[in-house]
């Protein structure tokens, strides 16, 4: 009788510490996962800045316009009449 009651326990103490190593296992997924997904934000929401056209005035990100002496333009040809008066 006390053999089984031993067994008992001893069976009771291994399912506890297995429940208790999957709940940290499951505490530090999350911890991971919100982390990357802090990390991953920052870069998501990174905005390009604008320029403005000078000939026809239209609003673009920065890599795709056309650069000249100081002056931006949307395409080739808007560069070549230059700056609208
Ligand atoms: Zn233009």
């Amino acid at each position: 009788m006390v053999k089984v009651l031993l067994w008992v326990v001893v069976i009771l103490a291994v399912i506890l510490v297995m429940r208790v190593i999957a709940a940290q296992k499951l505490r530090q997924n999350q911890q991971n996962r919100t982390s990357q997904h802090n990390r991953s934000q920052p870069s998501k929401g990174k905005a390009e800045p604008m320029v403005r056209c000078e000939h026809c005035g239209v609003h673009l990100p920065r890599s795709q316009a056309l650069m000249s002496d100081g002056h931006t333009w949307c395409s080739l040809d808007h560069a070549k009449h230059g700056p609208r008066k």
